[in-house]
């Protein structure tokens, strides 16, 4: 069994509309996925739903962990069981600086694991784990003591994404890469990220809809999604013919293009 299958996966709004319309996927560790498809066919739907926000309601399927079914629980008790989201951070945070952000996710996640008591990671732990990942992801050492997304180009924003993912160490990345003001630094720095962090102890999925970010990770695994369903699956080379044939090639007969 994978460590995440998704079953039959079925997302509406709160006003009942269905966006997402049966998907099945099965993410591993080790492992790369990458969903493709235009904009407004869902995919960041799937991806809210998957962390358990609560304007998106699960109302058929399941979202299994290590064979747990996780539909029912809080987003950070997912969390804690390892699947982590690329949330976007759009706002600057006053007086807050990347070090202080990061501290303050690890502190949240081990209290999570301390059964809701405080548990703070010992200082010297945690500034050996920052330096390890920043060297690792080769993060600038002086983008730790800034202020969170300050005036931040766009790579540095993926920067400090990935930082925490590094931090955090999750099991199931799920990365959302939204459909503008992504420049192609930060799509190189998600992806080399993402090449570096997936390995035995973590898989990831890369929801996007550049093709370009393919040129940098190599997925095993790309699902071609289209109004709200996964309508192809296949290796790297599905995103070749997407590339090739656009995604009206994977429209199947009968459903509503955009
Ligand atoms: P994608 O990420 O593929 O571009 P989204 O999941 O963002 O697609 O959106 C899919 C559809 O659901 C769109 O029509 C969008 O307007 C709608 N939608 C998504 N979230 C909401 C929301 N919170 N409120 C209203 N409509 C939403
Ligand atoms: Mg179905
Ligand atoms: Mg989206």
């Amino acid at each position: 069994m994978a460590l995440l299958e998704i079953k039959n996966l079925h997302v509406a709004l709160e006003d009942g509309t269905e966006i997402v319309k049966g998907v099945d996927l099965a993410v591993d560790t080790n492992e790369k996925h990458a969903i493709m498809g235009p904009n407004g066919s869902g995919k960041s739907t799937l991806a809210y739903a998957l962390m358990g926000h609560p304007s998106y309601v699960i109302s058929e399927g399941e979202i299994l962990l290590d064979g747990e079914d996780v539909v029912d629980l809080e987003a950070d008790e997912r969390a804690q069981r390892g699947l982590f989201l690329a949330f976007q951070y759009p706002h600057a945070i006053p007086g807050v600086t990347v070090t202080s952000f990061l501290r303050s996710a690890i502190n949240a996640k081990r209290k999570a694991a301390n059964g809701g008591e405080d548990d703070p990671v010992p200082v010297k732990e945690f500034r050996a784990d920052l330096l390890a990942a920043m060297g690792h992801l080769k993060v600038p050492r002086e983008l730790a003591s800034r202020y969170l997304n300050d005036g931040f180009s766009g790579g540095e924003k993926k920067r400090v994404e990935i930082l925490q993912m590094a931090m955090l160490k999750p099991r199931i990345a799920v990365l959302d890469e939204t459909d503008s003001g992504l420049d192609i630094d930060a799509l190189k720095v998600v992806a080399s990220g993402v090449n570096e962090l997936v390995g035995p102890d973590m898989g990831a999925l890369v929801i996007t809809h550049y093709q370009r970010i393919l040129n940098y990770i190599t997925p095993d695994h790309v699902h071609v999604f289209v109004d709200g369903r996964i309508v192809a699956s296949g290796g790297a080379e599905l995103a070749q013919r997407l590339e090739a044939e656009g995604y009206e090639a994977f429209i199947p007969a009968g459903v509503g293009g955009e």
